[in-house]
């Protein structure tokens, strides 16, 4: 089934290279770092995260405030996957980032215009 959207020279490259794994970068419009990767293994978006771990709440704000949320997964044959979430494992899977062995790593969806800093 051929998606109807067409895959940016990113998104042709990672497939190409068969790559999941995100990597940290800098954004090119704000210069703050982000995690940049695919969102999923099959009819994948580029996904752009700020690294820092969302608790539940934050999670929800997030999403409230129009931005999607991914699962970091640790892949062990390459690194860490980006996992857009759905309400579902919102709700199923909350954002547990100091959950040890059973940590749900939840990051936002990166958006320039927000500063953590005044
Ligand atoms: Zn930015």
């Amino acid at each position: 089934m051929a998606s109807a959207r067409k895959l940016n020279p990113y998104e042709e490259e990672r497939r190409r290279s068969g790559e999941r794994r995100c990597r940290e970068q800098t954004c090119r419009r704000c210069g703050r770092p982000i995690l940049l990767g695919l969102d999923n293994d099959v009819t994948a978006m580029t996904a752009r995260a700020d690294p820092g771990l969302l608790s539940a709440a934050e999670e929800l704000l997030a999403r409230a405030d129009g931005r999607r949320s991914y699962r970091l997964r640790r892949n062990p044959r390459s690194g860490d996957d980006l996992w857009l979430r759905d309400r579902w494992q919102i709700k199923g899977e909350p954002a547990n980032p100091h959950g040890g062995l059973w940590a749900v790593r939840v990051v936002g969806e990166h958006r320039c215009e927000l500063r953590s800093e005044p």
